[in-house]
């Protein structure tokens, strides 16, 4: 087992992996977000020893990630970029639902400088499950915390590792419910190893001021995420421009194709001051830029992540202001 130094400190925000079903039997039937992280951790054999023998928890929320809020990212945030700044802590793992882990994986890579590992920890079967896929995925988050040379913000699902960057949810009851599309996988999680597909990523450059105006914002801009679908006649988009929208992401059909009318909808929102960004519905792929396109695209995220880029980009405009 590869251990590196320091403690290795769990942050506990609920999701499946803390869920609970009155029947063991029950897989899809529970309720997120029950079981504390302390206890969690208690059932695994062999985390301690897998973190160095060092490992402390603690409890920032406990939530279903569907229900996921800023309110909490700025907890979360905080917490993680207090624990990147101890020279005693060799990593991060923070135990999260697999809804929107995507979603906090990329706002966390948006914002910190993570030097050192974050790892995401989940699980698609609630802990009362007849075999639940729990205890292995912490085990493996904690693994790779303590795996010298790691860094970034990433997750450990069913074996795989994956980057902030490029992980999605690609299933909705399938074990091995993540996947890094065409980037691959950046490595795996074997018997207490980690073997890397090549090398660590990159570490993360947060945009400057990004995580003291997370900090500071109480109320964040709105933006939204729609779709271009057969029939789309852009009503939608009128009706959040009247509501005061700030930003617009749109899944485009095939390389940022959008239906005619939605796409004059999305043109007049641009020219009103509403930011609207293209990504595409596409699993995967990125949206490639042409000669005259008129609306910016997503440089290559996925909608919920161009999103989340686009609201930081806001926050950040605004406090500039
Ligand atoms: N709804 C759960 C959550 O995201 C699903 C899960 O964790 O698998 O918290």
């Amino acid at each position: 087992m590869q251990v590196g130094t320091g403690k290795i400190v769990v942050l506990g925000t609920g999701g499946t992996i803390a869920g609970t079903a009155t029947e063991a039997g029950d897989n899809i039937g529970y309720t997120a977000g029950q079981v504390g992280i302390g206890q969690l951790l208690e059932a695994i054999p062999g985390l301690e020893q897998a973190a160095g023998g060092r490992i402390e928890a603690e409890q920032i929320a406990q939530i279903d990630s569907k229900d996921m809020e800023f309110a909490v990212w700025r907890q979360l945030s905080h917490r993680c970029a207090q624990l990147l700044a101890d020279p005693d802590v060799r990593g991060v793992v923070v135990t999260h639902g697999t809804d929107t882990l995507e979603e906090t994986a990329w706002f966390l890579d948006s914002v910190l400088a993570a030097d050192r590992p974050v790892v995401l920890a989940c699980a698609m079967r609630p802990a009362s499950a007849m075999v639940p896929d729990g205890p292995q995925n912490l085990l493996d988050a904690v693994v790779l915390a303590a795996t010298p040379g790691a860094r970034g913000v990433m997750t450990v699902v069913a074996g795989t590792i994956h980057t902030a960057r490029h992980v999605q949810k690609v299933h909705p009851y399938k074990v091995d419910a993540f996947s890094s599309g065409e980037a691959g996988p950046l490595g795996w999680v074997e018997e207490g190893t980690v073997r890397l597909a090549s090398g660590w990523p990159a570490p993360s450059v947060p945009k400057p001021g990004a995580l003291r105006h997370v900090a500071d914002t109480f109320v964040w801009p709105r933006v939204e995420v729609l779709t271009s679908h057969v029939g789309a006649d852009g009503r939608i988009v009128d009706l959040m421009v009247r509501e005061g929208v700030d930003g617009i992401v749109v899944a485009a059909t095939g390389n940022g194709t959008l239906h005619h009318a939605l796409g004059s909808a999305l043109e007049r929102a641009h020219a009103s001051g509403v930011e609207v960004r293209v990504a595409t519905r596409c699993a995967l792929g990125r949206v490639l830029p042409k000669p005259g396109d008129t609306l910016p695209h997503s440089e290559g995220l996925s909608p919920v992540k161009a999103r989340i880029t686009l609201l930081l980009e806001l926050l950040a405009r605004a406090r500039q202001r």
